[in-house]
């Protein structure tokens, strides 16, 4: 079932699209947690790590190379930054088009909130 991020791809909806390539699409996300929060996602629809299959390394891998690259031109990469991918309801995912928040500019804090 395609997401949000579907029209965002086929430019049916506005984003700050930071970078773009044969695999995947960045973008500033709509509501920031820090200075510089920017998702990555595959262009190919992939609902959740669940999901992934052999097929899909390269767009996977590719996350992670672009997100070195957002890094280095939002001049985050020296002061650090997180990567997040959430999955599922435990993992807090609301839009099921798996993507990669890369998000830093500031001390982010512990890992995960104390309960
Ligand atoms: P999740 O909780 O699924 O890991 O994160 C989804 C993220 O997508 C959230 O941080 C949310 O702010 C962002 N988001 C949801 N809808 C839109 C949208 O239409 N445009 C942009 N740029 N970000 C969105």
């Amino acid at each position: 079932m395609s997401t949000i991020f579907s029209k965002i791809i086929a430019r049916e909806i506005p984003a700050d699209i930071v970078y773009e390539d044969d695999l995947v699409l960045a973008f500033r996300d709509i509501a920031p947690q820090a200075p510089v929060h920017i998702l990555i996602i595959p262009k190919q629809e992939i609902a959740t790590v669940n999901d992934v299959s052999s097929g899909d390394e390269a767009a996977m891998g590719r996350l992670f190379t672009v997100a070195a690259k957002i890094a280095s031109a939002e001049g985050i990469a020296k002061s650090g930054y997180r990567l997040i991918v959430n999955c599922n309801e435990d993992g807090g995912q609301e839009v099921f088009h798996l993507h990669m928040h890369i998000l830093g500019g500031r001390r982010l804090g512990p890992m995960l909130a104390k309960r």
